[in-house]
């Protein structure tokens, strides 16, 4: 079913030992093997790369705006499980529809709310300055939201329900992190087309996991 992995982001688990090991004290422990959330924040980042590499025009990341993440974005919707109605659709709203259709497969907003955060936080722990974080930029903020909206409308999801309150604001990347495991989990139990399976090959894979349920 995911045909697409093979377009040459193939070597993207080489990436070696974890490059934040303060390597000075503890001799003695061999070094914890990085977290989920690290390694898949690696992986996105090296993604991210990978696109801007093959980008036409070529584009680097000091070149990177918001305008180019959310090309990002949508590019990564060809790579997407979940279903999201067009609005002639009969099951447009319909949280359960009976029957399948013709509706494309996108992105749900929460695997990209979460692909965001990894991406913000993996830019700076590169060097990146935060006042020109391209993944913090107000123009991909507005976009994350309008998709919310829409695919809550698409699949009759009750906004209210999306508008759980966070517990703080400080620190989004965590709050994503805790989401996309969230996410995760809910993937595996309930992905019907047992897609949740195609890991670790090609783009798709960075943003895999999570389906429906959001
Ligand atoms: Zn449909």
């Amino acid at each position: 079913m995911d045909s697409t992995s093979g377009g040459g982001a193939s070597d993207q688990n080489v990436g070696e030992g974890p490059s934040a090991t303060g390597g000075g004290s503890g001799e003695g422990s061999a070094a914890a093997p990085p977290s989920r959330y690290e390694s898949q924040k690696r992986r996105d980042w090296n993604t991210f790369l990978q696109y801007l590499k093959n980008h036409k025009p070529p584009l680097t990341l000091a070149r990177c705006s918001g305008a180019h993440v959310i090309e990002f974005l949508k590019y990564l919707d060809q790579f997407g499980k979940t279903k999201v109605h067009l609005s002639g659709c009969a099951y447009f709203g319909h949280q359960n529809p009976p029957a399948p259709c013709a509706c494309p497969l996108k992105q749900a907003w929460g695997s990209l709310d979460a692909l965001i955060g990894r991406l913000r936080a993996a830019y700076e722990e590169n060097g990146g300055r935060p006042e020109s974080n391209p993944f913090g930029a107000r123009a991909v903020r507005i976009y994350l939201r309008e998709v919310r909206e829409g695919q809550a409308k698409a699949r009759g999801i009750p906004y209210e329900k999306k508008k759980r309150k966070r517990p703080t604001t400080t620190t989004p990347a965590i709050a994503s992190a805790a989401m996309s495991q969230v996410l995760d989990g809910a993937a595996s139990a309930s992905a019907s087309g047992g897609a949740a399976s195609s890991s670790d090959a090609g783009p798709a894979a960075t943003v895999a996991p999570t389906t429906a349920t959001v």
